[in-house]
């Protein structure tokens, strides 16, 4: 089998998370009970669910020169994915995301860092890479005007374009115009388009973003599955598969990855969501984002 080939423009994140009895007020200290650190970041964890399905996969972004990018870098090399295009800047810490988990429910600080300075020349210098890729994928934990770039040069080189609008913003045209298939989920869906998501109005909201001219829609329903709409057509549901679930963290990175897969393998977007679908569904059945994305052989037997 041909490997399809994905090029990642993301986020690489240290996540340091906290479990506590209670969150303390602001001012007060508590002791906690544990910490763990996660490698994490939407363009890392989709680099890694991509490798691991077995995409030959780039990742091209930035950490400090610090130990936790040295650990995010080895993270990524574990699971096969090139990082010869994260760039290691002096001066700058690795993006941390500090996440406080405390009476089940969380607080999420995060601190972009080195993310900023994945620049819109750093896609250019790796510009062999999206030449030589069957897709790019790409998130909004970078800085706006590399995403847009990224879209840009990927377009002019005839490459397919998936943007999974994360953190949600409103976002320029100059973006909009070279994403062929856009990610939201119902809250991201309904701050891009500035109408609300739920009920009937999902459709609505979807063919809000097709008149914008992306061709392909794809809204995240959690565990309700998704939505797709293609233009000139009626909105489609897919069902999520039932599964024990353990740690939700991760799987819209881990649809998002799947989609990528499938689609850069060619096959029908249809078929694309259903595959995407299972790789979340596995994703959710197991502990940590980058730690509970599936391989394809785990895909491809379990059964749903
Ligand atoms: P996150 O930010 O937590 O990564 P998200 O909001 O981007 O998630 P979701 O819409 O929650 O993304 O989930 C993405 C996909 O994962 C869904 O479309 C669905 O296919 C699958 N999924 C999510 N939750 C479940 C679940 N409980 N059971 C089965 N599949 C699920």
């Amino acid at each position: 089998m041909n490997r399809p080939r994905i090029v990642v423009v993301g986020s690489l994140n240290m996540d340091l998370v906290v479990e506590a009895g209670r969150a303390p007020r602001m001012g007060e200290t508590v002791l906690g009970d544990r910490i763990h650190f996660i490698p994490g970041g939407k363009g890392a964890n989709q680099a890694v669910a991509a490798a691991r399905l077995g995409a030959q996969t780039v990742m091209i972004g930035a950490v400090g020169q610090d130990a936790f990018g040295e650990q995010l870098v080895a993270a990524l090399q574990k699971d096969g994915v090139v990082t010869s295009a994260v760039k290691a800047v002096d001066g700058v810490p690795t993006g941390v995301a500090s996440i406080l988990l405390a009476e089940g429910d969380n607080s999420i600080v995060v601190v972009p860092g080195a993310n900023s300075c994945c620049l819109p020349e750093d896609v250019d210098r790796n510009e062999p890479f999206i030449i030589q890729a069957d897709l790019v994928l790409l998130q909004l934990e970078s800085p706006l005007e590399t995403v847009i770039h990224a879209a840009k040069l990927a377009k002019h080189h005839g490459k397919k374009v998936i943007l999974n609008p994360a953190p949600a913003q409103a976002l320029p045209m100059e973006l909009l115009c070279n994403v062929d298939y856009i990610t939201p989920n119902r809250t991201e869906l309904s701050i891009l388009t500035g109408m609300g998501a739920e009920g009937e109005q999902l459709e609505q909201a979807m063919e809000n973003l097709l008149e914008l001219g992306i061709e392909n829609v794809i809204t995240t329903l959690g565990a309700e599955g998704s939505a797709f709409m293609r233009s000139g057509e009626r909105l489609q549901r897919v069902s999520a598969y039932k599964v024990p679930v353990v740690d939700t963290t991760g799987a819209g990175d881990a649809f998002n990855a799947g989609l990528a897969f499938a689609i850069a393998s060619n096959r029908a977007l249809p078929e694309a969501i259903s595959f995407a679908s299972k790789v979340s569904a596995l994703a959710v059945t197991k502990l940590g984002a980058q730690a509970g994305m599936p391989t394809l052989e785990e895909v491809e037997k379990f059964s749903f």
